[in-house]
């Protein structure tokens, strides 16, 4: 069945239909119309799977949607046309341009922490592009999937896009049937398999992995702010964000009052008793749940640490004197637990920051604008905010993606179409006249290659 389906997908591609910009703009507003009327759908199906608020289904899922199609709409024109460029001297006469190619039919495969999101944001690109779409949701949210799937079904025909259900064994088989690209959302590790499997195809693959970002709170940085905005990009979704801040890197001179602050926009946030909020978010299952409760017997807590096993909920929880050595700084959290380290010197957080895998984003707070440009162009990471966290993901002209073991390639915008399109370099010779140094035994080629060498 999926084999038989792929194979429609790359017939219909073939078939060129999908390549004008009339159709891709088309299919733009369908995507629109879509999450528009099945709103109401989405946002149960939210709640039931993760208890997502209304509030953070609109802000961090639905909205961005609808702003990233209209970012498409309103430039697809203009990044489909063939881009000129300029000759050198060696090829005038000549015509050179891009042509702006889509793959053909190409794989989605997404996470379940931002279910819609996640899986929407990169077929946005893909149907722009002009390739057909193949979406495999997570499992691990399946009211979600399930809508998805109706969704899709609803306005698109399977050959041009549709939605397959699945574990990793679907995954697996739908990389075997030679996809001409494949965009990936999810761990570091599963990203490692997806792009293993798919080099036996030699299919680009666009990974978008996760990793523990930093937020780094110097000094002299606002101190309110900083707690103002670690708390949001922290706790949102419970934690479960690919670009959440981790863990926190606070100067020791200013670590009592930023603590102190940081409790009290939690309880601002999320109220005194954030496990009896009934817009709390949930750990996505289980499995979830139990690997974070381990991580809650280290360090000094500070705040929270309550936990509710039967709706799977951790209150946002703060952890103070927590060391590398520490269980919880092995690996990504992906959960409502912030530790938190102090330093002295900015050049002891550096030295860490280089010894550890490559983050997702990174933050950092403080208003030396020296220190500031010392920490983004001294260290590397996918991308980041200085003063804020979360917010570049949120700007549509703003590529988004992760560097080494927090992935390869990046989307949002024209990121977007650009990845899901070919480069096509063309050169159209001129048959006028036909310049002779290139040719075997061209005295005055061999002597203006030797003056170009001079
Ligand atoms: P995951 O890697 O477990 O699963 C992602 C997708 O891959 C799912 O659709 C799943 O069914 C499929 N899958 C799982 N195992 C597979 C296998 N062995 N072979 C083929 N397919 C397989 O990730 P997750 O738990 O759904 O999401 C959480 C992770 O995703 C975190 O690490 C987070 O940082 C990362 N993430 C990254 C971004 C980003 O934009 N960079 C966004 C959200 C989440």
């Amino acid at each position: 069945m999926i084999q038989t389906l792929v194979e429609r997908q790359k017939h219909y591609f073939n078939s060129g239909e999908t390549k004008p910009y009339a159709f891709r703009k088309s299919q733009l507003l369908q995507l629109q119309k879509m999450l528009k009327t099945f709103e109401a759908p989405i946002l149960k199906a939210l709640k039931f799977d993760l208890n997502k608020s209304e509030f953070e289904a609109y802000s961090s899922e639905i909205l961005f949607l609808q702003n990233e199609i209209n970012e498409h709409l309103n430039h697809l024109k203009q990044w489909m046309a063939p881009t000129k460029v300029k000759n050198p001297l060696t090829h005038t006469g000549t015509k050179s341009y891009i042509l702006k190619e889509p793959y053909g039919a190409t794989l989605v495969i997404a996470p379940w922490n931002y279910p819609v999101h996640l899986a929407i944001a990169p077929v946005i690109g893909a149907l722009a592009a002009g390739n057909t779409v193949i979406l495999k949701p997570s499992e691990l949210t399946p009211t979600v999937s399930w809508v998805l799937k109706r969704m899709v079904e609803t306005y698109f025909p399977p050959e041009y896009f549709t939605v397959v259900e699945g574990e990793k064994e679907t995954t697996q088989q739908l990389i075997d049937q030679n996809m001409d690209y494949i965009f990936f959302t999810g761990s570091t590790s599963v990203g490692r398999q997806i792009m293993s499997q798919a080099s036996n195809y030699l299919t680009p693959v666009t990974l978008e992995l996760g990793g523990k970002s930093p937020a780094i709170v110097d000094s002299d940085a606002n101190l309110k702010l900083a707690a103002k905005r670690i708390t949001w990009g922290k706790f949102t979704n419970a934690g479960q964000t690919c670009i959440a801040p981790d863990y926190v890197y606070v100067h020791e001179d200013v670590k009592q009052r930023f603590l102190t602050l940081l409790s009290s926009y939690i309880e601002s946030f999320y109220g005194h008793f954030p496990l009896q909020n009934p817009d709390y978010t949930r750990i996505v299952n289980k499995q979830h749940f139990d690997r974070l409760t381990e991580y809650l017997h280290e360090g000094t807590l500070i705040h929270g640490g309550q936990i509710d096993e039967i709706n799977t909920t951790i209150e946002p929880t703060v952890l103070d004197d927590i060391t590398w050595d520490a269980a919880i700084m092995k690996d990504e959290i992906f959960g409502p637990i912030l530790p938190i380290m102090t330093f002295e010197h900015m050049d002891e957080v550096m030295a860490d920051m280089d010894r550890q895998h490559k983050p997702l984003a990174l933050y950092y707070f403080g208003e030396d604008e020296t220190e500031q440009r010392r920490v983004t162009e001294g260290l590397s990471f996918g991308g980041g905010c200085i003063n804020d966290t979360l917010y570049h993901v949120a700007h549509p002209r703003l590529p988004f993606g992760g560097v080494g073991n927090s992935g390869m390639g990046a989307y949002h915008g024209k990121a977007s179409f650009d990845t899901f399109t070919h480069a096509k370099s063309i050169t159209k010779q001129t048959t006028a006249f036909d310049q002779s140094f290139r040719y075997p035994g061209s005295k005055f080629g061999l002597a203006l290659m030797k003056k170009w060498l001079d």
